[in-house]
């Protein structure tokens, strides 16, 4: 079985996430979508409702599956038996940056790979933070996030 975690704040999930996750779906025989719980930084939307929406988002895919962890990425990915990580780039920035994560997870665990997805063109400046923001100040943020939830 060939086991993969996409990890991340999903705070919240937009449509750059659905779609990494349905471009990775051929290429694993599970992907467990994990919302990474960070003690310091409790983010802007409740844990509860990022799971809500995830869960919305892939109820159509039995091989995806929707959880919250603690800690490090890699001893979740340990616990759950993947031997993955994907993780979307869109940008040179985001590659400088996720170059080091992965890394160093290398590092921690040589048996984990990371593997990287090229956002979409249409999706490189969909992020979450801009979503948040453009909510924030009571602006429409549907085009930006998966059809099937509303926010
Ligand atoms: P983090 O908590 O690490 O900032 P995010 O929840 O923002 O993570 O994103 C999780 C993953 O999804 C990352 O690999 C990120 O590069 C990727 N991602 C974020 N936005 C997009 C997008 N618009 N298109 C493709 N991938 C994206």
């Amino acid at each position: 079985m060939k086991i993969a975690v996409f990890p991340g704040s999903f705070d919240p999930i937009t449509l750059g996430h659905e779609s990494i996750v349905r471009r990775a779906l051929p290429l694993f025989d599970r992907i467990i979508v994990a919302i990474g719980i960070n003690a310091e930084k409790s983010g802007y939307f409740p844990i509860e409702r990022r799971l809500e929406w995830l869960n919305q988002t892939f109820i159509d895919l039995p091989q995806v599956s929707v959880e919250s962890y603690n800690g490090l990425t890699v001893d979740f990915c340990e616990s759950v038996n993947a031997d993955y990580i994907i993780r979307g780039l869109r940008t040179s920035a985001d590659f400088e940056f996720e170059r080091g994560v992965a890394q160093v997870n290398l590092k921690l665990v040589p048996e984990i790979e990371t593997v990287f997805l090229l956002t979409l063109p249409e999706y490189v400046m969909v992020t979450s933070s801009i979503v948040r923001e453009v909510h924030r100040h009571g602006g429409n943020v549907e085009q930006f996030i998966p059809e099937q939830i509303t926010i």
